[in-house]
């Protein structure tokens, strides 16, 4: 029975390190494209506010709600996010930001984000701009 139990906990830990050196690769071109976050250079193609569901924090909808704006949420899988028209976010007209000034904290960030402080590029194989940026990443920013 031990040695059984031995063999499952060395099992799990090896399935653990394969594991983690299958993800690694991508988890540094994932921190390497958020520290290089200066040479990213949005190409406003729209395909963030058409593909990408957007969650809207307290503050975004304050926001938004003291510009004037009303009716623009809706709740997905528990959370609210940005009503969407004809599968786009509502404020997106003609592939434009219609509330530029007033966007969701996502719509700022996005792709980049922190994790435990760690800067982070959310790959996403719809954004152009990400591509671009991989052509001219830099291993000192
Ligand atoms: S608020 Fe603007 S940037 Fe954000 S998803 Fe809507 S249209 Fe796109
Ligand atoms: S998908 Fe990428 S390039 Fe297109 S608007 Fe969004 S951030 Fe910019």
């Amino acid at each position: 029975m031990l040695e059984f139990i031995d063999f499952i906990i060395k099992a799990t830990i090896y399935s653990a390190v394969l594991a983690f050196l299958i993800l690694l690769p991508n988890l540094v071109l994932n921190v390497l494209m958020g520290l290089n976050e200066s040479r990213f250079k949005c190409m406003q193609c729209g395909n963030c506010c058409r593909l990408k569901i957007i969650h809207l924090t307290k503050e975004d909808v304050v926001r938004l709600e003291k510009a004037g704006y009303a009716d623009f949420t809706e709740m997905k899988g528990g959370e609210v996010t940005f009503r969407r028209v004809n599968g786009r976010c509502l404020f997106n007209k003609d592939d434009n930001c219609s509330v530029y000034e007033h966007r969701a904290r996502v719509c700022r960030e996005f792709p980049f984000f922190t994790i435990y402080g760690i800067p982070y590029c959310r790959i996403m194989s719809y954004c152009p701009a990400q591509d671009e940026l991989r052509k001219n990443l830099k291993w000192i920013p």
